[in-house]
């Protein structure tokens, strides 16, 4: 320890009078849990200090034993220490692990959080220099579109160009870069005409006149009053004597502002993060930020840390295999002495059903300790999806298996607000008394009917002693509302009436009636519209929604469920196995991790794909590198060969990342539930790309053969194996139905199938509409892409 009281001298001796006559506590254990180098950046404490290393090598425990050891000197007063960390889960953590390092509960410390809540406490003093008084309410998503809606009508411009939530994404990516509307770059601006900035500023006027602000100008009001009050500024440099930042690379233009400029008098700043975990450029983080650290604090001590002390050395090995896919990185190198362990596992399912009740059996069987390994417990296994749509399979599956789980950073999928909408619409359907059902959507999508309109209805209900719908019905027969509010009601009352009919007479297979409510309500479209980023997600909540009443008979079946579902709501005590995206999984570690649904597509994501070409591939491939480098002892990465959406097939190729896994390093499984040692026709026609989809069949499966995945190490032994134990084709490949997505290839007598109806003939078409003479069920109309051509049906291999 002599290198350390030497250090120690120095310090103090740079630290203030008032500071050096506090008593001193001793160096804490906490020095001997680290290695040489993480032990170099705690001990420097004073000039900046940057941190760049790979997953798992004990950045965040450096940083914390780097609070700790400020606080056990006496170097600083825990009101002295900024730190910023990513999420609250983080931030908690990471106070409690102070505690724990310096044997004793951390008092204070109130400037360890989020940016965000950070922000909001320093805005609550500081509002009057704004123009907020320090109440400010922080709106939400729902209050801000809301705003924006009014300023867009006021503003006479019409509100298809210029949809709300557009506006607010576009909003929001500037606050992110810390533009006020003065500062908006001409350039940008023009992409998005003049009338987007005049509207950002009449936006910034309007929240100023309600005393509110929404999420992003708590930063950026910050950075504001840090540019134009310097005598704030300055007092705020000389409090936080010390600032920390946890997750560097994901910080966005104004985080980094906001740091730079209370960093820019004392330099007393330490910053750590892995450029190859930077995973919100989507959001507006700039992985620059971290990269340009030795240029905005010129002389700063750098550290490099290489020994992993999270993962066995094949999981280390296979993260750092796919991470050397990407071009545009710093390259690390990284070791562990973890040798020996599991290889990381790979398996391919039939389908998403399959794939989620292996990984429950597996979950199990970990538990039990019945795989050879140790017993592990829930808590410490973790299933990490690319989507949040993945997460309903497995929690129907586990829920139906008991097992205990937790989602962790955002609803469960039955609770997410467009499920819960969409379910209002499917009670209704079942039941026209479903009062509260009723409430919940009648102004969902924007009907124009308000608080008022609502009021009447109740009104007409209560005074006849009838449901909501029936007291709608009779708003709208006596024309008790006005004008485009009475018509709309008029259309859902309608809408409703027909739905209801559909449920009694089953005219329809439940999935395409569920299908059809969604459409018609607009709900659906309520959701195309939408700009945000959330937007594409809710949608493919919707599609899996719908995937998920195949499992059952009708509507009324799948309300059931869901119900006992919500009754399991009520948390309880005991060991759960955690579920998450790969997002909110930064920074955890885990003993067992699965990764389920590596398919292109899924995972790389097809937008990533479709819209930000490399750039997009190689943020999907950091991702891949975070949910590889969660876990500890065993890792297993899984597929689906074919996927169903709307109850339809499509085929998907197995992700590009699982080739880029080092051979050495991967064991295989079981093999896929493939036909014929290759996609059969199955997947062929329904190819999850719509770009595969113009293909012609016979391309395509010269194209599957050809394909480097195909003649990839991984793939023959997948295909060695299925060819020894012959491969088990799954029960539910028995309903599978082609997508045939052509659906201009339909004309009028045209023999097709259908899974509910069987086979008929092609009377009419009216837009995505068919009118269908079947051989046994008679005419019907249906939704065109519920059919298959006949001969493609065929050729459904049995
Ligand atoms: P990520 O990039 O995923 O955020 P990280 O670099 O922040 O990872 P930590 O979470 O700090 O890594 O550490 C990973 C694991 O290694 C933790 O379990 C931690 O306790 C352990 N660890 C870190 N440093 C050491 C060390 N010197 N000796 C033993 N274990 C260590
Ligand atoms: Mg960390």
């Amino acid at each position: 320890m002599s290198s350390y009281s030497e250090d120690d001298a120095f310090e103090a001796a740079a630290r203030p009078l008032s500071q050096r006559a506090m008593p001193q506590r001793s160096a804490g254990p906490y020095l001997e849990g680290l290695n040489d180098a993480q032990r170099a950046a705690v001990m420097a404490l004073n000039g900046p200090v940057l941190m760049l290393a790979g997953a798992g090598t004990g950045k965040t425990k450096a940083l914390t034993s780097r609070i700790a050891h400020l606080l056990v000197t006496g170097t600083a007063r825990p009101q002295d220490v900024l730190a910023v960390t990513f999420t609250n889960k983080a931030a908690r953590e990471m106070k409690n692990r102070v505690g724990r390092l310096m044997g004793e509960t951390v008092e204070g410390m109130p400037w360890l959080g989020t940016f965000h809540a950070i922000c909001v406490k320093l805005l609550r003093r500081h509002a009057e220099l704004i123009g907020l008084k320090s109440n400010f309410t922080i709106l939400d998503t729902d209050d801000q579109i809301r705003l924006m809606k009014q300023l867009i009508i006021a503003a006479g411009i019409d509100e298809k160009r210029w949809p709300p939530r557009m506006l607010a994404g576009i909003i929001d990516g500037w606050k992110n870069k810390a533009l006020t509307p003065d500062k908006v770059p001409l350039a940008e601006a023009g992409a998005f005409d003049q009338k987007g900035v005049d509207l950002y500023a009449a936006y910034q006027r309007r929240l100023l006149d309600l005393n509110a602000c929404d999420f992003g100008d708590l930063l950026l009001h910050m950075v504001t009053i840090f540019q134009t009050h310097t005598d704030v500024l300055e007092m705020y440099q000389r409090r936080f004597r010390y600032i920390l930042v946890d997750e560097y690379q994901d910080t966005n233009v104004a985080q980094y502002l906001w740091l730079r400029l209370l960093a820019a008098a004392h330099k007393n700043i330490c910053c750590v993060g892995d450029d190859d975990q930077s995973i919100y450029g989507w959001r507006g983080a700039e992985v620059g930020n971290i990269l340009r650290f030795e240029q905005d604090f010129p002389g700063a001590t750098v550290v490099k840390l290489e020994q992993n002390y999270r993962s066995t050395e094949h999981i280390l090995a296979a993260a750092s295999g796919v991470i050397a896919g990407n071009k545009g990185r710093l390259g690390k190198t990284l070791f562990t002495e973890a040798t020996g362990g599991e290889k990381v596992r790979l398996i391919g399912h039939w389908d998403g059903e399959e794939e989620a009740r292996w990984i429950g059996e597996e979950i199990e069987a970990l538990q039990r300790g019945t795989r050879g390994l140790e017993k592990v417990s829930l808590d410490h296994m973790a299933i990490l999806v690319r989507a949040s749509h993945q997460m309903r399979a497995f929690e129907d599956r586990f829920l139906t298996i008991g097992l205990p789980y937790r989602v962790i950073g955002g609803p469960r999928f039955y609770e997410r607000l467009e499920i819960r909408d969409a379910m209002a619409y499917f009670r209704l359907a079942v039941s026209q008394d479903d009062d509260l059902a009723f409430e919940r959507i009648v102004n969902t999508p924007k009907r124009g009917l308000g608080d008022k309109a609502v009021q009447t209805i109740q009104k007409a209900a209560r005074t006849n002693g009838v449901s909501l719908v029936e007291g709608a019905r009779i708003v709208v027969q006596a024309k008790l509302l006005g004008g485009k509010g009475l018509k709309e009601l008029a259309q859902l009352v309608d809408g409703l009436d027909r739905w209801h009919a559909q449920v009694r007479s089953e005219a329809d297979t439940h999935q395409e009636l569920a299908e059809m409510i969604l459409d018609e309500s607009g709900y659906t479209g309520m959701w195309q519209n939408d700009k945000t980023p959330e937007a594409p997600g809710r949608l493919e909540n919707l599609k899996e929604l719908v995937k998920a009443l195949d499992n059952f008979e009708n509507l009324q079946g799948f309300l059931e469920h869901v119900a006992l579902i919500m009754d399991n709501e009520t948390e309880q005590e005991g060991e759960k196995v955690s579920i998450m995206t790969l997002h909110a999984a930064k920074g955890l570690e885990f003993p067992a991790v699965f990764l389920p649904g590596w398919e292109d597509g899924l995972f790389p994501s097809q937008r990533s794909m479709d819209e930000s070409g490399v750039k997009g591939l190689e943020e999907e491939r950091r991702l891949a590198y975070v949910g590889i480098t969660r876990a500890e002892a065993i890792c297993t990465i899984s597929f689906a060969a074919n996927r169903r959406v709307y109850g339809q097939w499509q085929s998907a190729l197995p992700s590009r990342f699982i080739d880029e896994l080092p051979e050495d390093h991967v064991e295989v499984l079981t093999p896929p539930g493939l036909y014929g040692g290759g996609y059969g026709a199955a997947g062929m026609a329904g190819s999850a790309s719509p770009k595969l989809r113009e293909e012609s069949m016979s391309d395509l499966h010269q194209k599957a053969h050809d394909a480097n995945v195909y003649n990839s190490p991984g793939w023959r032994r997948l295909q060695a194996r299925g060819q020894q134990r012959g491969m088990a084709q799954p029960v539910e490949a028995r309903n599978m139905v082609i997508d045939m997505s052509a659906v201009s290839a339909f004309t009028t007598g045209d023999r097709v199938f259908h899974q509910k109806f069987g086979y008929g003939v092609i009377e009419g078409i009216e837009g995505d509409k068919l009118d269908i003479a079947f051989d046994k069920a008679g005419s019907k109309k249906v939704v065109a892409k519920f059919i298959v051509a006949a001969d493609a049906a065929d050729d459904v291999p049995f």
